[in-house]
C-alpha cells in the first residue's frame, strides 16, 4: 500500500509527494519539525508538540504555514486516509522556497510537508529487554532547544551506536550527559529519577513533559540535575523517553551492565502509567 502524504496544501501518494530543490530545508535545513505519536488511531499529547512547534517557529522567525486547527486536521486526516492505527506522524515546516541566499528572502511562504509512519510503540518488544546504549562527544550547535531539521550531529551519533551494536547514544560535553541523539536521558538512584534540566542545550521533550506530570502524580521524585557518565554506571536504573518509544529502559551503557541488566521497577513503572494514560 502507497501512503498519503501531505505536501503544502494537497494530499497526494507517496510517488507525487515532491518539493523544489530550492526548498530552503534542502539547501540549509532551515526548518524545524515534530514527531506526534498514534496509538488506536489517536493523536497522543498533540499540544504539547504544538506549543513546541510554535517556540520553534518563532525562535527562527518563520510563520506558521497554516492554522493550529488545519495543523491538526492535516494530522486527523493523515491518520484516516493512512487507516494508522499506531505509528507516528512526521510533520516539517521549513522556511519556503527560493533562490539560494544565507539571509531570509522577502516574501517567502513557508513550506509544510507530513506524513506517517507505521511503528508498534505500545509492544515495543525492546521495552521487554531494555537496550543498549554508547556515549559519544555532544558536537551539536547551542541552540538545542530548538527541534531543527538540522540533524547531522545525532545521525553521526546513531550511526556510531549501531555500528557498536548499541541502540542509541547518549551526547556528551563538559563531563555531563546532554541528552540521547533523539531521546531525553535518565537515571535512577535509591528511588529519585535524575535528569537534566531544561535549557538551550537539551531539546524539551513532549515526554519529558508528560513524564514529569505522571511522576508527580504517582509521587516519584524527580530531581533536575546533569548527572556524569561514571554516575550512569553505577545508578539503579536508566531509560530514555521520546515520541515514539515513550519510556524506554536502558539495561546497558557502555558496556557497564545497569540495574543487573534487566529494566529497572521505576522505569517500568513510568512506562505503564504513561502507557495506561495514552491509551486512554
Ligand atoms: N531530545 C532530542 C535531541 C530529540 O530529537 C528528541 C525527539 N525528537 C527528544 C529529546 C525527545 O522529545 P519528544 O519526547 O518530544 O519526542
Amino acid at each position: 500500500m502507497t501512503r498519503t502524504v501531505y505536501v503544502n496544501g494537497e494530499f497526494v501518494t507517496e510517488a507525487h509527494a515532491k518539493v523544489s530543490v530550492f526548498d530552503r530545508g534542502y539547501l540549509f535545513a532551515d526548518g524545524v519539525y515534530e514527531v506526534t505519536p498514534v496509538i488506536n488511531g489517536k493523536l497522543v499529547d498533540f499540544a504539547p508538540h504544538m506549543e513546541r512547534l510554535d517556540r520553534s517557529l518563532h525562535e527562527l522567525q518563520i510563520h506558521w504555514p497554516c492554522s493550529q486547527v488545519e495543523m491538526k486536521d492535516i494530522h486527523q486526516e493523515l491518520v484516516t486516509r493512512n487507516h494508522l492505527t499506531e505509528g507516528i506522524i512526521y510533520m516539517q515546516v521549513t522556511r519556503g522556497v527560493a533562490d539560494r541566499m544565507f539571509n531570509f528572502p522577502k516574501e517567502i511562504r513557508p513550506s509544510l510537508i507530513a506524513f506517517t509512519q507505521v511503528m508498534t510503540l505500545v509492544d515495543n518488544p525492546n521495552a521487554r529487554t531494555g537496550v543498549k546504549v554508547i556515549t559519544t562527544p555532544d558536537i551539536r550547535w547551542m541552540r538545542r532547544d530548538i527541534k531543527s531539521i538540522m540533524l547531522l550531529a545525532p545521525v553521526l551519533g546513531k550511526q556510531e551506536a549501531v555500528e557498536k551494536g548499541a541502540h542509541e547514544a547518549w551526547m556528551v560535553e563538559d563531563g555531563h550527559v546532554t541528552e540521547g541523539t533523539s531521546s531525553n536521558a535518565y537515571i535512577v538512584k535509591d528511588g529519585v529519577v535524575i535528569t537534566r534540566p531544561l535549557s538551550n542545550r537539551i531539546l524539551a521533550g513532549c515526554t519529558r513533559r508528560a513524564l514529569f506530570r505522571l511522576a508527580e502524580d504517582h509521587k516519584i521524585k524527580i530531581e533536575e540535575r546533569a548527572f556524569t557518565p561514571e554516575e550512569a554506571y553505577a545508578a539503579d536504573e536508566a531509560f530514555l523517553t521520546s515520541a515514539s518509544q515513550f519510556v524506554m529502559p536502558i539495561t546497558e551503557i557502555d558496556g557497564h551492565r545497569v540495574g543487573g541488566g534487566q529494566p529497572g521497577p521505576v522505569t517500568r513503572k513510568l512506562r505503564d502509567i504513561f502507557l495506561k494514560e495514552a491509551q486512554e
